[in-house]
């Protein structure tokens, strides 16, 4: 019996193989999840999601279409979520968006008020939404888990308003924990360290920060994604009962150390 054996979770932000949400996924099915995979909409996206999957040995999984920046995209994937699983046990909310002309070093300052407000909205409004929508189908409890960066603690060179945004982000799940906690649902963030995905690859910095990391980190070397997904095994299943409102670093220990 796997420690996600019996329950059902939607894993949203699979874009291709790399992707942190496909190494979460990878790793609830292997505990015996059964997973959901929203993606965002658009027929080549649909492709790249469905191959990554049937590439992984998930084959025939579940997708659904969802952009979680329109409300009516939501309302209409919760209600495909009802009718497919009738509840649910996990969320696993992987997304994140900014535009990356300002994701480049020297450029925050010059962010403007549109592009901030989607990178918020897009990475970190859309967790609450994602969980008002959730909380009626974990009627025997849940975890809910995000993911964040460092970047969010500490100015990243290029990080830029995509920090602000985690920073957001981790806060919202502290307020997320202490309003659905009394259902029993746990609201979590993994920290991860860099991981040379699509969105990382916007970060103007990431380069620098990778070479950093090796170099400083407790553990001398960068994570493996596939890290990320064996710690959401953790914080998706029952070994986790106690944990809720936590941001847990898996970052090879660099989050620990003055740079
Ligand atoms: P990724 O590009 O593989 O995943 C980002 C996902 O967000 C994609 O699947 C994309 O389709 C989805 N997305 C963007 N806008 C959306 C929208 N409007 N509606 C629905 N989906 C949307 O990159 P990733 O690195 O796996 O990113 C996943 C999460 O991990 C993000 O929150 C990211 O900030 C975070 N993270 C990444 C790193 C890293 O170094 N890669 C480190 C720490 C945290």
């Amino acid at each position: 019996m796997g420690l996600l054996a019996n329950k059902a979770g939607l894993v949203f932000g699979i874009a291709n193989e790399r992707s942190i949400a496909w190494h979460i996924a990878r790793n609830a099915v292997a505990q015996g999840a059964a997973c959901g995979f929203p993606y965002l909409p658009g027929e080549k996206m649909e492709r790249r999601v469905r191959k990554t999957l049937e590439d992984g040995r998930i084959p025939d999984a579940w997708l659904h279409p969802c952009d979680v920046a329109d409300d009516a995209s939501l309302d209409d994937l919760f209600a495909a979520v009802a009718r497919r699983f009738q509840r649910l046990d996990f969320v696993v909310h992987s997304v994140a968006y900014a535009d990356r002309e300002y994701l480049q070093p020297g450029r925050f300052v010059d962010t403007p008020r549109a592009a901030f407000a989607q990178a918020l909205d897009i990475s970190v409004y859309s967790l609450l939404a994602v969980a008002r929508r959730a909380r009626p189908l974990m009627s025997q409890g849940g975890s809910i888990l995000t993911l964040s960066y460092y970047g969010a603690e500490k100015a990243a060179p290029g990080y830029n308003v995509m920090g602000v945004a985690k920073a957001a982000l981790e806060s919202s799940v502290r307020y997320l924990a202490v309003e659905l906690g009394p259902a029993g649902i746990r609201v979590n963030s993994l920290s991860a360290g860099p991981c040379r995905t699509l969105s990382a690859m916007a970060v103007g910095g990431i380069d620098d920060i990778l070479t950093k990391v090796e170099a400083a980190a407790p553990l001398r070397r960068n994570i493996e994604t596939d890290e990320v997904g064996k710690a959401a095994v953790y914080l998706l299943s029952e070994l986790s009962s106690g944990v809720t409102g936590e941001t847990h670093h898996v970052d090879a220990g660099y989050h620990a150390i003055v740079t």
